[in-house]
Protein backbone atom coordinates (compact mmCIF):
# COMPACT_ATOMS: atom_id res chain seq x y z
CA UNK A 1 0.00 0.00 0.00
CA UNK A 2 1.59 3.08 -0.85
CA UNK A 3 0.29 6.78 -0.39
CA UNK A 4 2.76 10.06 -1.73
CA UNK A 5 2.43 13.83 -1.20
CA UNK A 6 0.65 14.08 -4.69
CA UNK A 7 -2.46 12.44 -3.31
CA UNK A 8 -6.06 13.91 -3.44
CA UNK A 9 -7.63 15.35 -1.01
CA UNK A 10 -11.11 13.83 0.24
CA UNK A 11 -14.13 16.21 -0.50
CA UNK A 12 -15.72 17.79 2.73
CA UNK A 13 -19.01 16.47 2.44
CA UNK A 14 -20.90 13.89 0.16
CA UNK A 15 -22.05 16.14 -2.80
CA UNK A 16 -26.31 15.78 -3.13
CA UNK A 17 -26.90 15.21 -6.94
CA UNK A 18 -30.79 15.60 -8.25
CA UNK A 19 -32.29 12.74 -10.75
CA UNK A 20 -33.00 14.31 -14.20
CA UNK A 21 -35.85 14.66 -16.33
CA UNK A 22 -37.21 16.95 -18.95
CA UNK A 23 -33.99 19.08 -18.80
CA UNK A 24 -33.66 19.97 -15.13
CA UNK A 25 -32.82 18.68 -12.18
CA UNK A 26 -34.80 17.50 -9.78
CA UNK A 27 -33.68 17.58 -6.00
CA UNK A 28 -34.71 15.24 -3.04
CA UNK A 29 -37.71 17.14 -1.45
CA UNK A 30 -39.06 14.79 0.89
CA UNK A 31 -37.87 11.89 -1.13
CA UNK A 32 -35.00 9.04 0.16
CA UNK A 33 -31.44 9.40 -0.02
CA UNK A 34 -29.09 6.74 -0.91
CA UNK A 35 -25.52 7.90 0.56
CA UNK A 36 -22.22 6.23 -1.20
CA UNK A 37 -19.01 5.85 0.89
CA UNK A 38 -15.81 6.00 -0.95
CA UNK A 39 -15.05 2.22 -0.81
CA UNK A 40 -10.97 2.77 -0.17
CA UNK A 41 -11.87 5.09 2.61
CA UNK A 42 -15.28 5.08 3.72
CA UNK A 43 -15.97 8.30 3.55
CA UNK A 44 -19.57 9.94 2.53
CA UNK A 45 -18.83 10.81 -1.21
CA UNK A 46 -21.99 11.59 -2.82
CA UNK A 47 -26.14 11.37 -2.02
CA UNK A 48 -28.72 10.22 -4.89
CA UNK A 49 -32.54 10.15 -4.89
CA UNK A 50 -34.39 6.68 -4.60
CA UNK A 51 -36.86 7.46 -7.14
CA UNK A 52 -39.81 6.42 -7.53
CA UNK A 53 -42.55 4.84 -9.86
CA UNK A 54 -44.02 8.25 -10.70
CA UNK A 55 -40.58 9.93 -11.51
CA UNK A 56 -39.73 6.77 -13.86
CA UNK A 57 -43.29 7.64 -15.14
CA UNK A 58 -42.15 11.29 -15.46
CA UNK A 59 -38.72 10.88 -17.00
CA UNK A 60 -40.18 7.96 -20.02
CA UNK A 61 -43.03 10.93 -20.27
CA UNK A 62 -40.38 13.08 -21.17
CA UNK A 63 -38.08 10.88 -23.10
CA UNK A 64 -41.13 10.35 -25.24
CA UNK A 65 -42.09 13.11 -26.03
CA UNK A 66 -38.97 14.29 -26.63
CA UNK A 67 -38.89 11.55 -29.34
CA UNK A 68 -42.27 11.76 -31.17
CA UNK A 69 -42.10 15.00 -31.96
CA UNK A 70 -38.94 14.22 -33.25
CA UNK A 71 -37.34 17.27 -32.04
CA UNK A 72 -33.96 15.44 -32.09
CA UNK A 73 -34.43 12.52 -34.21
CA UNK A 74 -35.76 15.38 -36.82
CA UNK A 75 -32.38 17.52 -37.22
CA UNK A 76 -29.86 16.38 -39.93
CA UNK A 77 -27.45 13.73 -38.87
CA UNK A 78 -24.62 16.85 -38.81
CA UNK A 79 -26.52 18.59 -36.02
CA UNK A 80 -26.76 15.66 -33.92
CA UNK A 81 -22.81 15.66 -34.76
CA UNK A 82 -22.51 19.12 -33.41
CA UNK A 83 -24.22 18.66 -29.98
CA UNK A 84 -21.75 15.40 -29.79
CA UNK A 85 -18.49 17.55 -30.20
CA UNK A 86 -19.49 19.84 -28.30
CA UNK A 87 -20.39 17.16 -25.56
CA UNK A 88 -17.21 15.67 -25.69
CA UNK A 89 -15.46 19.37 -25.80
CA UNK A 90 -17.96 19.77 -22.44
CA UNK A 91 -16.18 16.25 -20.78
CA UNK A 92 -13.18 17.55 -21.58
CA UNK A 93 -13.67 20.77 -19.85
CA UNK A 94 -15.03 19.17 -16.44
CA UNK A 95 -12.50 16.00 -17.05
CA UNK A 96 -11.33 16.39 -13.46
CA UNK A 97 -14.37 16.83 -12.06
CA UNK A 98 -15.99 13.72 -13.40
CA UNK A 99 -12.50 11.84 -12.66
CA UNK A 100 -12.63 12.45 -9.13
CA UNK A 101 -15.99 11.34 -8.80
CA UNK A 102 -15.37 8.09 -10.80
CA UNK A 103 -12.44 7.23 -8.43
CA UNK A 104 -14.14 8.78 -5.37
CA UNK A 105 -17.52 5.94 -6.23
CA UNK A 106 -15.99 3.26 -7.66
CA UNK A 107 -12.35 3.30 -5.81
CA UNK A 108 -10.17 3.01 -9.47
CA UNK A 109 -7.04 4.91 -9.17
CA UNK A 110 -6.97 8.57 -10.47
CA UNK A 111 -4.75 7.82 -13.57
CA UNK A 112 -7.18 5.06 -14.55
CA UNK A 113 -10.26 7.75 -14.00
CA UNK A 114 -8.47 10.59 -15.86
CA UNK A 115 -7.59 8.32 -18.41
CA UNK A 116 -11.01 6.81 -19.00
CA UNK A 117 -12.73 10.52 -19.19
CA UNK A 118 -10.39 11.50 -21.89
CA UNK A 119 -11.44 8.08 -23.90
CA UNK A 120 -14.71 8.60 -23.42
CA UNK A 121 -14.59 12.47 -25.00
CA UNK A 122 -12.82 10.30 -27.87
CA UNK A 123 -15.76 8.48 -28.38
CA UNK A 124 -18.74 10.78 -28.72
CA UNK A 125 -16.10 12.49 -31.16
CA UNK A 126 -16.32 9.49 -33.18
CA UNK A 127 -20.02 8.60 -32.55
CA UNK A 128 -20.38 12.02 -34.12
CA UNK A 129 -19.16 11.10 -37.43
CA UNK A 130 -21.24 7.82 -37.32
CA UNK A 131 -24.63 10.46 -36.80
CA UNK A 132 -23.62 11.54 -40.55
CA UNK A 133 -22.39 8.87 -41.70
CA UNK A 134 -25.64 6.51 -40.84
CA UNK A 135 -27.44 5.59 -43.75
CA UNK A 136 -29.45 2.77 -45.68
CA UNK A 137 -29.95 0.72 -48.99
CA UNK A 138 -31.56 0.87 -51.95
CA UNK A 139 -32.58 -1.51 -54.73
CA UNK A 140 -32.06 -0.51 -58.32
CA UNK A 141 -32.69 -3.79 -59.26
CA UNK A 142 -36.67 -4.50 -59.11
CA UNK A 143 -37.23 -3.62 -62.97
CA UNK A 144 -37.75 -0.42 -64.52
CA UNK A 145 -41.57 -0.03 -62.96
CA UNK A 146 -40.35 -0.23 -59.24
CA UNK A 147 -37.66 0.99 -57.10
CA UNK A 148 -36.64 0.05 -53.29
CA UNK A 149 -35.10 2.17 -50.16
CA UNK A 150 -34.15 0.33 -47.05
CA UNK A 151 -33.76 3.04 -44.23
CA UNK A 152 -32.84 3.06 -40.79
CA UNK A 153 -35.32 4.57 -38.12
CA UNK A 154 -34.38 4.98 -34.58
CA UNK A 155 -36.32 2.31 -32.50
CA UNK A 156 -37.60 5.48 -30.19
CA UNK A 157 -37.20 5.46 -26.23
CA UNK A 158 -34.61 3.53 -24.59
CA UNK A 159 -33.93 2.31 -20.90
CA UNK A 160 -30.43 2.60 -20.29
CA UNK A 161 -28.91 0.33 -17.43
CA UNK A 162 -25.45 0.53 -16.67
CA UNK A 163 -23.51 -0.97 -14.03
CA UNK A 164 -20.78 0.38 -11.66
CA UNK A 165 -17.20 -1.13 -12.89
CA UNK A 166 -17.06 1.32 -15.76
CA UNK A 167 -19.98 3.94 -14.83
CA UNK A 168 -18.33 6.79 -17.12
CA UNK A 169 -17.60 4.99 -19.80
CA UNK A 170 -19.88 2.36 -20.48
CA UNK A 171 -21.74 5.29 -20.55
CA UNK A 172 -19.97 6.50 -23.17
CA UNK A 173 -19.90 3.36 -24.96
CA UNK A 174 -23.80 3.66 -25.28
CA UNK A 175 -24.54 7.52 -24.96
CA UNK A 176 -23.25 8.86 -27.86
CA UNK A 177 -24.28 6.20 -30.29
CA UNK A 178 -28.09 6.10 -28.93
CA UNK A 179 -27.87 10.05 -29.60
CA UNK A 180 -26.28 9.53 -32.95
CA UNK A 181 -29.03 6.96 -34.09
CA UNK A 182 -32.24 9.50 -33.22
CA UNK A 183 -32.88 7.79 -29.98
CA UNK A 184 -34.14 9.44 -26.64
CA UNK A 185 -32.55 7.68 -23.45
CA UNK A 186 -33.67 6.78 -19.64
CA UNK A 187 -30.04 6.32 -18.15
CA UNK A 188 -30.53 4.02 -14.80
CA UNK A 189 -26.87 3.89 -13.27
CA UNK A 190 -25.81 1.76 -10.76
CA UNK A 191 -27.18 2.88 -6.94
CA UNK A 192 -23.50 3.13 -6.14
CA UNK A 193 -22.02 5.19 -9.04
CA UNK A 194 -24.75 7.46 -9.93
CA UNK A 195 -22.28 10.77 -10.34
CA UNK A 196 -20.66 11.04 -13.54
CA UNK A 197 -24.30 9.76 -15.08
CA UNK A 198 -26.07 12.60 -13.51
CA UNK A 199 -23.28 15.51 -14.06
CA UNK A 200 -22.86 13.92 -17.53
CA UNK A 201 -26.98 15.62 -17.89
CA UNK A 202 -25.35 19.12 -17.34
CA UNK A 203 -22.33 18.61 -20.02
CA UNK A 204 -25.33 17.67 -22.93
CA UNK A 205 -27.76 20.37 -21.56
CA UNK A 206 -24.84 22.86 -22.15
CA UNK A 207 -23.93 21.07 -26.05
CA UNK A 208 -27.18 22.05 -26.98
CA UNK A 209 -29.33 18.61 -26.18
CA UNK A 210 -32.98 19.52 -26.28
CA UNK A 211 -34.71 18.89 -23.12
CA UNK A 212 -36.40 15.58 -23.16
CA UNK A 213 -33.70 13.66 -24.76
CA UNK A 214 -31.44 12.54 -21.72
CA UNK A 215 -33.00 11.10 -18.58
CA UNK A 216 -31.83 9.89 -15.21
CA UNK A 217 -33.88 7.93 -12.92
CA UNK A 218 -31.40 6.69 -9.58
CA UNK A 219 -31.90 4.17 -7.22
CA UNK A 220 -31.72 0.44 -7.05
CA UNK A 221 -31.78 -2.13 -9.55
CA UNK A 222 -34.64 -3.98 -8.04
CA UNK A 223 -36.87 -0.97 -7.48
CA UNK A 224 -36.44 1.59 -10.10
CA UNK A 225 -34.24 -0.60 -12.79
CA UNK A 226 -37.08 -3.42 -12.81
CA UNK A 227 -39.85 -1.31 -12.71
CA UNK A 228 -37.65 0.57 -16.04
CA UNK A 229 -37.41 -2.73 -17.52
CA UNK A 230 -40.92 -3.46 -17.26
CA UNK A 231 -42.36 -0.27 -18.58
CA UNK A 232 -44.50 -0.71 -21.75
CA UNK A 233 -43.38 3.24 -22.77
CA UNK A 234 -39.94 1.97 -23.45
CA UNK A 235 -39.06 0.32 -26.72
CA UNK A 236 -35.76 -1.09 -25.80
CA UNK A 237 -33.63 -1.49 -23.00
CA UNK A 238 -29.78 -1.84 -23.20
CA UNK A 239 -28.30 -3.53 -20.19
CA UNK A 240 -24.75 -3.98 -19.16
CA UNK A 241 -24.26 -6.34 -16.38
CA UNK A 242 -24.46 -9.56 -14.98
CA UNK A 243 -25.84 -12.31 -16.62
CA UNK A 244 -28.18 -13.07 -13.69
CA UNK A 245 -30.16 -9.64 -14.09
CA UNK A 246 -29.92 -10.35 -17.81
CA UNK A 247 -32.06 -13.20 -16.95
CA UNK A 248 -34.36 -10.94 -15.55
CA UNK A 249 -34.57 -8.09 -18.34
CA UNK A 250 -35.44 -10.53 -20.81
CA UNK A 251 -37.70 -11.96 -18.64
CA UNK A 252 -39.46 -8.52 -18.55
CA UNK A 253 -39.00 -7.17 -22.24
CA UNK A 254 -41.98 -9.57 -22.73
CA UNK A 255 -44.59 -6.87 -21.94
CA UNK A 256 -44.06 -5.03 -24.72
CA UNK A 257 -41.41 -7.09 -26.58
CA UNK A 258 -38.92 -4.35 -26.58
CA UNK A 259 -35.69 -4.77 -28.36
CA UNK A 260 -33.04 -5.70 -26.05
CA UNK A 261 -29.39 -5.39 -25.63
CA UNK A 262 -27.40 -7.33 -23.58
CA UNK A 263 -23.78 -7.37 -22.45
CA UNK A 264 -23.36 -9.23 -19.66
CA UNK A 265 -20.72 -11.39 -17.36
CA UNK A 266 -17.15 -13.23 -19.10
CA UNK A 267 -14.63 -16.02 -17.97
CA UNK A 268 -12.26 -14.88 -20.71
CA UNK A 269 -8.96 -16.85 -21.56
CA UNK A 270 -5.57 -15.93 -21.84
CA UNK A 271 -4.33 -18.67 -24.29
CA UNK A 272 -0.33 -18.31 -24.06
CA UNK A 273 1.71 -20.44 -26.59
CA UNK A 274 5.01 -21.63 -26.23
CA UNK A 275 6.70 -19.46 -29.03
CA UNK A 276 4.91 -16.11 -27.59
CA UNK A 277 6.86 -13.60 -26.44
CA UNK A 278 6.81 -14.80 -22.71
CA UNK A 279 7.93 -11.31 -21.38
CA UNK A 280 5.32 -9.90 -22.85
CA UNK A 281 2.68 -12.27 -22.67
CA UNK A 282 3.11 -12.31 -18.72
CA UNK A 283 2.56 -8.29 -18.76
CA UNK A 284 -0.71 -8.52 -20.53
CA UNK A 285 -1.99 -11.52 -18.65
CA UNK A 286 -1.09 -9.41 -15.40
CA UNK A 287 -2.56 -6.52 -16.72
CA UNK A 288 -5.39 -8.56 -17.73
CA UNK A 289 -6.12 -9.56 -14.40
CA UNK A 290 -5.55 -6.75 -12.56
CA UNK A 291 -6.56 -3.78 -14.50
CA UNK A 292 -9.96 -2.51 -12.25
CA UNK A 293 -9.13 -4.86 -9.84
CA UNK A 294 -10.25 -7.48 -12.44
CA UNK A 295 -13.45 -5.71 -11.76
CA UNK A 296 -14.12 -6.31 -15.77
CA UNK A 297 -16.21 -7.80 -17.97
CA UNK A 298 -13.28 -8.64 -20.22
CA UNK A 299 -10.51 -9.46 -17.16
CA UNK A 300 -8.40 -12.06 -18.94
CA UNK A 301 -9.34 -14.57 -15.76
CA UNK A 302 -7.97 -17.82 -16.83
CA UNK A 303 -5.01 -18.37 -18.08
CA UNK A 304 -4.12 -21.49 -20.36
CA UNK A 305 -0.73 -22.02 -21.01
CA UNK A 306 1.22 -23.98 -23.14
CA UNK A 307 2.47 -27.03 -20.53
CA UNK A 308 6.01 -26.83 -21.87
CA UNK A 309 6.90 -23.34 -20.45
CA UNK A 310 4.00 -23.57 -17.59
CA UNK A 311 6.50 -23.28 -14.70
CA UNK A 312 8.43 -20.90 -16.61
CA UNK A 313 5.29 -18.48 -17.08
CA UNK A 314 4.20 -19.18 -13.56
CA UNK A 315 7.39 -17.84 -12.34
CA UNK A 316 6.93 -14.44 -14.75
CA UNK A 317 3.35 -14.06 -13.61
CA UNK A 318 4.62 -14.41 -9.40
CA UNK A 319 7.21 -11.89 -9.93
CA UNK A 320 4.89 -9.39 -12.27
CA UNK A 321 1.91 -9.84 -9.19
CA UNK A 322 4.43 -8.95 -6.44
CA UNK A 323 5.31 -5.46 -8.00
CA UNK A 324 1.71 -4.48 -8.78
CA UNK A 325 0.72 -1.37 -6.90
CA UNK A 326 -2.29 -1.53 -5.47
CA UNK A 327 -3.77 1.19 -2.99
CA UNK A 328 -5.25 4.82 -2.59
CA UNK A 329 -6.88 5.30 -5.66
CA UNK A 330 -6.53 9.14 -4.93
CA UNK A 331 -2.93 8.40 -5.22
CA UNK A 332 -1.57 9.35 -8.79
CA UNK A 333 0.79 6.40 -8.60
CA UNK A 334 -1.58 3.38 -7.43
CA UNK A 335 -2.24 1.10 -10.52
CA UNK A 336 -4.76 -1.18 -8.69
CA UNK A 337 -7.01 0.75 -6.60
CA UNK A 338 -10.23 -0.64 -3.64
CA UNK A 339 -12.94 -3.03 -4.74
CA UNK A 340 -15.83 -1.06 -5.32
CA UNK A 341 -18.39 -2.81 -3.31
CA UNK A 342 -18.90 -4.91 -0.07
CA UNK A 343 -20.72 -7.56 -1.90
CA UNK A 344 -17.90 -7.87 -4.43
CA UNK A 345 -15.62 -7.83 -1.70
CA UNK A 346 -16.85 -11.26 -0.14
CA UNK A 347 -17.49 -12.33 -3.64
CA UNK A 348 -13.93 -12.58 -4.43
CA UNK A 349 -13.02 -13.94 -0.83
CA UNK A 350 -15.58 -16.01 -1.42
CA UNK A 351 -13.89 -17.68 -4.54
CA UNK A 352 -10.86 -17.20 -2.95
CA UNK A 353 -11.50 -19.46 -0.29
CA UNK A 354 -13.06 -22.11 -2.30
CA UNK A 355 -9.77 -22.21 -5.05
CA UNK A 356 -7.96 -22.92 -1.46
CA UNK A 357 -10.02 -25.95 -0.59
CA UNK A 358 -11.01 -27.26 -4.44
CA UNK A 359 -7.23 -28.52 -4.56
CA UNK A 360 -5.93 -25.87 -6.91
CA UNK A 361 -2.52 -24.74 -6.18
CA UNK A 362 -2.48 -21.19 -4.46
CA UNK A 363 0.73 -19.10 -6.30
CA UNK A 364 0.86 -16.04 -4.83
CA UNK A 365 -2.04 -13.77 -3.09
CA UNK A 366 -5.12 -15.29 -1.72
CA UNK A 367 -6.23 -13.10 0.81
CA UNK A 368 -7.26 -9.49 1.35
CA UNK A 369 -4.89 -6.90 2.01
CA UNK A 370 -4.94 -5.40 5.67
CA UNK A 371 -5.76 -1.40 6.05
CA UNK A 372 -7.38 1.16 8.01
CA UNK A 373 -9.88 2.04 5.43
CA UNK A 374 -11.11 0.03 2.34
CA UNK A 375 -10.73 -3.28 0.82
CA UNK A 376 -7.79 -4.11 -1.17
CA UNK A 377 -6.88 -7.80 -2.60
CA UNK A 378 -3.57 -9.21 -3.63
CA UNK A 379 -3.18 -10.11 -6.89
CA UNK A 380 -3.93 -13.46 -6.57
CA UNK A 381 -2.86 -16.92 -8.96
CA UNK A 382 -3.82 -20.26 -8.62
CA UNK A 383 -2.39 -22.90 -10.58
CA UNK A 384 -3.19 -26.79 -11.12
CA UNK A 385 -6.82 -25.40 -11.66
CA UNK A 386 -9.49 -28.12 -13.57
CA UNK A 387 -12.28 -26.79 -15.41
CA UNK A 388 -14.79 -28.49 -12.97
CA UNK A 389 -13.62 -25.65 -9.36
CA UNK A 390 -16.25 -23.19 -9.31
CA UNK A 391 -12.67 -20.85 -9.82
CA UNK A 392 -12.69 -22.03 -13.01
CA UNK A 393 -16.51 -21.69 -14.23
CA UNK A 394 -17.86 -18.30 -12.27
CA UNK A 395 -17.03 -14.82 -13.53
CA UNK A 396 -14.96 -14.00 -9.69
CA UNK A 397 -14.67 -9.89 -10.86
CA UNK A 398 -11.68 -9.73 -9.26
CA UNK A 399 -8.11 -9.86 -9.45
CA UNK A 400 -7.98 -13.71 -9.19
CA UNK A 401 -6.46 -15.73 -12.50
CA UNK A 402 -6.95 -19.62 -13.02
CA UNK A 403 -4.12 -21.28 -14.89
CA UNK A 404 -4.81 -24.48 -17.01
CA UNK A 405 -2.34 -25.94 -19.34
CA UNK A 406 -2.47 -27.61 -22.85
CA UNK A 407 -0.67 -29.95 -25.47
CA UNK A 408 -2.11 -28.63 -28.65
CA UNK A 409 -3.35 -25.56 -30.33
CA UNK A 410 -6.68 -28.27 -30.54
CA UNK A 411 -6.90 -28.68 -26.78
CA UNK A 412 -6.33 -24.94 -25.66
CA UNK A 413 -8.99 -24.40 -27.93
CA UNK A 414 -11.68 -26.75 -26.07
CA UNK A 415 -10.37 -25.37 -22.86
CA UNK A 416 -10.99 -21.57 -24.07
CA UNK A 417 -14.61 -22.96 -25.07
CA UNK A 418 -15.29 -24.96 -22.21
CA UNK A 419 -17.28 -21.95 -20.43
CA UNK A 420 -21.02 -20.23 -20.69
CA UNK A 421 -19.64 -17.05 -21.69
CA UNK A 422 -18.05 -15.55 -25.07
CA UNK A 423 -17.32 -12.05 -24.33
CA UNK A 424 -13.77 -11.67 -24.93
CA UNK A 425 -10.49 -13.54 -24.98
CA UNK A 426 -6.63 -13.38 -25.90
CA UNK A 427 -4.15 -15.16 -27.70
CA UNK A 428 -0.21 -14.96 -27.24
CA UNK A 429 2.00 -16.37 -29.83
CA UNK A 430 4.54 -15.16 -32.72
CA UNK A 431 3.40 -18.26 -35.09
CA UNK A 432 0.54 -16.69 -37.27
CA UNK A 433 -0.90 -19.78 -38.18
CA UNK A 434 -1.69 -20.64 -34.32
CA UNK A 435 -2.25 -17.23 -33.42
CA UNK A 436 -5.19 -17.20 -36.26
CA UNK A 437 -6.31 -20.89 -35.71
CA UNK A 438 -7.21 -20.00 -32.09
CA UNK A 439 -8.39 -16.60 -32.98
CA UNK A 440 -10.90 -17.78 -35.38
CA UNK A 441 -12.28 -21.38 -33.52
CA UNK A 442 -12.48 -19.45 -29.93
CA UNK A 443 -15.59 -18.37 -29.21
CA UNK A 444 -15.92 -14.60 -28.53
CA UNK A 445 -17.04 -11.36 -29.45
CA UNK A 446 -13.90 -9.84 -29.06
CA UNK A 447 -10.54 -11.38 -29.78
CA UNK A 448 -6.91 -9.86 -28.97
CA UNK A 449 -3.97 -10.90 -30.30
CA UNK A 450 -0.76 -10.38 -28.53
CA UNK A 451 -2.65 -7.47 -26.35
CA UNK A 452 -5.18 -8.04 -24.30
CA UNK A 453 -7.91 -5.02 -23.27
CA UNK A 454 -6.69 -2.99 -26.07
CA UNK A 455 -8.84 -1.18 -28.64
CA UNK A 456 -11.02 1.75 -29.32
CA UNK A 457 -14.71 2.91 -30.72
CA UNK A 458 -13.95 2.10 -34.09
CA UNK A 459 -14.68 -2.32 -33.58
CA UNK A 460 -17.78 -3.25 -31.86
CA UNK A 461 -17.99 -4.95 -28.76
CA UNK A 462 -20.49 -7.36 -27.50
CA UNK A 463 -20.65 -11.09 -26.14
CA UNK A 464 -20.97 -14.67 -27.79
CA UNK A 465 -23.16 -17.26 -25.95
CA UNK A 466 -24.44 -16.05 -22.69
CA UNK A 467 -22.11 -13.01 -22.67
CA UNK A 468 -25.34 -11.30 -24.32
CA UNK A 469 -26.73 -9.84 -27.24
CA UNK A 470 -26.13 -7.20 -29.80
CA UNK A 471 -23.43 -4.86 -30.34
CA UNK A 472 -21.96 -1.46 -28.97
CA UNK A 473 -20.00 0.83 -30.79
CA UNK A 474 -18.50 1.29 -34.06
CA UNK A 475 -21.06 2.02 -36.76
CA UNK A 476 -22.86 -1.37 -35.54
CA UNK A 477 -23.06 0.41 -32.12
CA UNK A 478 -25.25 3.08 -33.74
CA UNK A 479 -27.34 0.25 -36.06
CA UNK A 480 -27.72 -1.16 -32.64
CA UNK A 481 -30.55 1.58 -31.83
CA UNK A 482 -32.35 1.74 -35.51
CA UNK A 483 -35.02 -0.36 -37.03
CA UNK A 484 -34.76 -1.12 -40.59
CA UNK A 485 -37.69 -0.27 -42.93
CA UNK A 486 -38.49 -0.94 -46.45
CA UNK A 487 -40.52 0.72 -48.84
CA UNK A 488 -41.59 0.28 -52.13
CA UNK A 489 -41.97 2.63 -54.80
CA UNK A 490 -44.03 2.08 -58.13
CA UNK A 491 -43.11 4.40 -60.96
CA UNK A 492 -45.05 5.03 -64.00
CA UNK A 493 -48.71 4.04 -64.54
CA UNK A 494 -49.66 1.27 -62.65
CA UNK A 495 -50.21 -2.25 -64.21
CA UNK A 496 -53.95 -2.65 -63.10
CA UNK A 497 -55.03 -5.89 -61.07
CA UNK A 498 -58.80 -5.30 -62.26
CA UNK A 499 -59.37 -5.30 -65.96
P1 LIG B 1 -25.68 -6.01 -11.89
O1 LIG B 1 -26.28 -6.91 -12.91
O2 LIG B 1 -25.87 -6.34 -10.48
O3 LIG B 1 -26.23 -4.52 -12.05
C1 LIG B 1 -26.14 -3.83 -13.29
C2 LIG B 1 -27.19 -2.75 -13.31
O4 LIG B 1 -28.47 -3.38 -13.28
C3 LIG B 1 -27.17 -1.79 -12.13
O5 LIG B 1 -27.53 -0.49 -12.55
C4 LIG B 1 -28.25 -2.34 -11.22
O6 LIG B 1 -28.81 -1.37 -10.37
C5 LIG B 1 -29.25 -2.83 -12.25
N1 LIG B 1 -30.18 -3.88 -11.78
C6 LIG B 1 -29.99 -4.78 -10.79
N2 LIG B 1 -31.11 -5.54 -10.64
C7 LIG B 1 -31.99 -5.12 -11.59
C8 LIG B 1 -33.29 -5.52 -11.96
N3 LIG B 1 -33.95 -6.50 -11.35
N4 LIG B 1 -33.89 -4.89 -12.99
C9 LIG B 1 -33.26 -3.89 -13.64
N5 LIG B 1 -32.02 -3.45 -13.32
C10 LIG B 1 -31.39 -4.07 -12.32
O7 LIG B 1 -24.15 -5.88 -12.30
P2 LIG B 1 -23.01 -5.10 -11.53
O8 LIG B 1 -22.71 -5.87 -10.30
O9 LIG B 1 -23.33 -3.65 -11.42
O10 LIG B 1 -21.81 -5.23 -12.59
C11 LIG B 1 -21.05 -6.36 -12.70
C12 LIG B 1 -21.51 -7.27 -13.81
O11 LIG B 1 -21.64 -6.53 -15.02
C13 LIG B 1 -20.54 -8.37 -14.13
O12 LIG B 1 -21.22 -9.57 -14.33
C14 LIG B 1 -19.89 -7.93 -15.43
O13 LIG B 1 -19.37 -8.96 -16.19
C15 LIG B 1 -21.00 -7.23 -16.08
N6 LIG B 1 -20.49 -6.29 -17.06
C16 LIG B 1 -20.59 -6.59 -18.38
C17 LIG B 1 -20.08 -5.72 -19.33
C18 LIG B 1 -20.14 -6.03 -20.80
O14 LIG B 1 -19.94 -5.12 -21.60
N7 LIG B 1 -20.40 -7.26 -21.18
C19 LIG B 1 -19.47 -4.55 -18.92
C20 LIG B 1 -19.39 -4.28 -17.56
C21 LIG B 1 -19.92 -5.16 -16.64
Amino acid sequence: MSETSTTLPLPDQAREFGFFVDGDYVMAGDRELFERSSPAHDVPVSKIVKCSQDDLNDAVAAARRAFDDRRWSGLPGAQRAAVLLKAAAGIRARAEELAYFETLENGKPISQSRGEVEAAAGIYEYAAGAARALHGDSFNNLGDKLFGLVTREPVGVVGLITPWNFPFFILSERVPFILASGCTIVAKPSEVTSATTLIMAEILKEAGLPDGVYNVVTGSGSTVGQALIEHTDIDMVSFTGSTAVGHKVLAAAQGNFKKLGLELGGKNPQVVFADANLEDAADGVTFGICFNTGQCCVSGSRLIVEKSIAAEFEALLKERFAKVRVGDPLDPETQVGAITTNAQNDTITHYMESGKKSGARLVCGGDVIESEHGQYIQPTLFADVTSDMEIAKDEIFGPVLTMHTFESVDEAISIANDTIYGLAASVWSKNIDKALKASRQIQAGRMWINCTLAGGPELPIGGFKQSGWGRETGIYGVEEYTQIKSTHIELGDRDHWLS
